[in-house]
C-alpha cells in the first residue's frame, strides 16, 4: 500500500506492517529495507505505477535484519540485481536467514517475545541472503546516495539508522510510531544500548524520525520519551 509523503522527496511503501523507504538520487534509489515478503508482488505494482525500473534501485540497506524487513529481500534482489549492505554484527543472520525475536518491552510483547523465540522459532526464518556490503561505525560508504548511517543499536545488535539531509531519519526500530505519547520500540534486546541510540539520533538535529512501524517521530516526542524511560 502506498503512503503519501507530499512534503518529502522520498517514497514510502507500507510492505504490511513494515513501511520500507525509496531515496532518489540522480535517477538512482537507495532502498531501506526490503519489507514482508508477502507483499512483493505489491511493491514491484507500486514501483510500475511510479514509472521506476526496478534496475535503478541500486542498494538495499537494511536497518537491520528481521523478517518483517527481510522477507522480501530475495525477491527484490532477483529483479533489481541491487547490492545488499548491513551491519557487520548481523551478516551472519541474514546469511543463515534467521534472526531470533527480539524480547518484549512490555508484558504483552514479552509473551509474544517468549513465544517467538521458543515456540515458533520458524516465524523468524527468512531466504538467506548473503550481504555484498558490511558497514560498521566509521567505515566509508560505497555508493553515491546522500545519506548518512549510525550505528543505533538497542533493539537488534546491529541496528543502523539513515540521515537524509540532515532533516530526516530512517530508524528501523530503533523507535516505533504506534502511540501518541511515547515511542519506545515494544521490542528491544539491550535497553541500555538503546537509550545511547536514542541520544545519538537526537544529536543528529533531525526533526522527524521515521519507524519502520507506525507513523512519523517528531523530535519532541523523543525527548520526551527519553526523559520518561531514561533520564535522571
Ligand atoms: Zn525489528
Amino acid at each position: 500500500m502506498e503512503t503519501s509523503s507530499p512534503q518529502h522527496d522520498f517514497l514510502i511503501f507500507r510492505s504490511g506492517m513494515t513501511h520500507i523507504y525509496l531515496l532518489p538520487h540522480a535517477g538512482k534509489y537507495l532502498l531501506v529495507d526490503a519489507g514482508m515478503k508477502q507483499h512483493v508482488k505489491e511493491f514491484f505494482s507500486y514501483l510500475l505505477k511510479k514509472n521506476i525500473e526496478p534496475s535503478r534501485i541500486t542498494h538495499v540497506l537494511l536497518t537491520h535484519t528481521h523478517y518483517d524487513h527481510t522477507g522480501a529481500l530475495s525477491h527484490i534482489l532477483e529483479l533489481t540485481h541491487s547490492k545488499v549492505l548491513v551491519h557487520k554484527d548481523e551478516a551472519d543472520s541474514l546469511a543463515k536467514g534467521y534472526t531470533p525475536a527480539p524480547y518484549g518491552t512490555r508484558l504483552s510483547t514479552k509473551v509474544i517475545s517468549f513465544l517467538g523465540r521458543k515456540i515458533f522459532p520458524a516465524y523468524s526464518k527468512y531466504d538467506p541472503v548473503e550481504a555484498d556490503l558490511l558497514w560498521e561505525e566509521g567505515s566509508s560508504l560505497p555508493w553515491d546516495h546522500p545519506v548518512r548511517l549510525i550505528h543505533t543499536p538497542g533493539h537488534t545488535e546491529g541496528s543502523i539508522s539513515v540521515i537524509w539531509r540532515d532533516r530526516d531519519a530512517f530508524v528501523g526500530d530503533t523507535l516505533f510510531g504506534y502511540e501518541k505519547d511515547d515511542c519506545l520500540p515494544w521490542f528491544a534486546n539491550d535497553l541500555n544500548h538503546l537509550a545511547q541510540s536514542w541520544e545519538k539520533l537526537l544529536d543528529t538535529g533531525c526533526e522527524t524520525f521515521y519507524p519502520a512501524h507506525g507513523r512519523p517521530v517528531k523530535r519532541e516526542l523523543l525527548a520526551h520519551a527519553y526523559q520518561r524511560h531514561f533520564g535522571s
